[in-house]
């Protein structure tokens, strides 16, 4: 019998739960990008109620990026001394953390959202360049491990899906070229850190000549080859009034078994549950193993421990979004 709450592997990883915290963006950052004491308290409360990996707030990778308004950046001169403190407080509590890292627009001084077909092969290498360099400051700041945003409709996602990516050169057309721009960084990555490596994507799009699942597995053997550590399985949209109960009532569950079954890595099932009892069933039910919680989070970051207790808890957070 699965429990949501047991002790578990998770790679190279010891989890002290199934449930993986992931989160959305930063609200409670001051504007020079400082953390409050409000972030600092937030993360302890999340460690020590019980769940098993923290995946951070977003941190765009560009300062200017369209969500700067409400994400972290790595751009700040206390960064590394704050990320720090942050990662040391959560290893209190054994708990792993891992910072997600993406970007939503490429923007070149005056040129906004370039398109993927303008993107220039020196415009790549300036991103994989600063997504290393990223990933080596997290690396510094204490944290376990990089979750990679190639999901939703982040830049990466659009980079690696034949609906957007209509280039013709190595960095487009067959699935490998479109994900060479990923696998050239995540080799250097690899070689620089000691981090574990996540890459969170979409299962499919459902667009005309988009993404397809058949194409995602694809593209999860190859992130696995070529050194990923584990993924998280989402969709494009943010997922609203879905349960996890099973596959007819959240298409996710279907595809992220397909996944499981096709890679020797950990599989994360993205978001979308609030409820203690439906975790329990899914997870005995199907092959996933960890489940990722968002918005409960934000409601009470601590509504784990009432769960461990109750043994039968639901989530006060009734996905309405407005927290987006
Ligand atoms: S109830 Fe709505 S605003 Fe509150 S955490 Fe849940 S989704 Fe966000």
């Amino acid at each position: 019998m699965k429990d949501l709450f047991d002790y578990c592997e998770f790679g190279d990883l010891k989890l002290n739960s199934r449930i993986v915290r992931t989160g959305l963006w930063e609200s409670q950052r001051e504007k020079s990008g400082n953390l409050t004491p409000e972030i600092y308290n937030r993360y302890e409360n999340i460690a020590a109620s019980g769940a098993g990996l923290i995946i951070s707030e977003l941190y765009s990778l560009y300062p200017r990026d369209v969500f700067s308004k409400y994400s972290n950046t790595t751009h700040y001169s206390r960064f590394v001394r704050e990320a720090r403190d942050l990662t040391d407080l959560v290893h209190v509590y054994d708990v792993p953390i891992f910072a997600q890292l993406g970007f939503v627009q490429f923007n070149k001084r005056t040129e906004q959202n370039i398109k993927i077909e303008d993107v220039t092969v020196e415009d790549i290498r300036k991103i994989q360049t600063d997504m290393i360099i990223a990933s080596q400051k997290f690396n510094y700041g204490g944290f376990d491990g990089i979750q990679l945003g190639l999901g939703n409709y982040y830049f990466l996602s659009r980079f690696i899906n034949p609906n957007f990516n209509t280039r013709d050169d190595r960095y487009g057309g067959n699935t490998l070229n479109r994900l060479r721009i990923v696998l050239e960084m995540i080799k250097v990555i690899k070689n620089t850190t000691g981090l574990h490596i996540n890459c969170r994507l979409n299962a499919f799009d459902g667009t005309t000549n988009g993404m397809t699942l058949d194409e995602t597995i694809e593209i999860c053997k190859l992130l696995e080859k070529h050194g990923v550590d584990s993924l998280q399985i989402t969709r494009p949209r943010s997922p609203q009034f879905f349960t996890l109960e099973n596959k007819e009532t959240n298409p996710l569950v279907d595809a992220a078994e397909k996944i499981i079954g096709s890679v020797d890595i950990p599989v994360i099932l993205g978001g979308g549950s609030n409820s203690q009892s439906q975790i329990n069933r899914l997870l005995n039910s199907s092959s996933i193993d960890f489940i990722s919680m968002q918005r409960p989070f934000v409601h009470d970051p601590s509504f784990l421990v009432d769960w461990h207790m109750e043994g039968n808890g639901v989530s006060g957070c009734r996905t309405c979004n407005n927290c987006y």
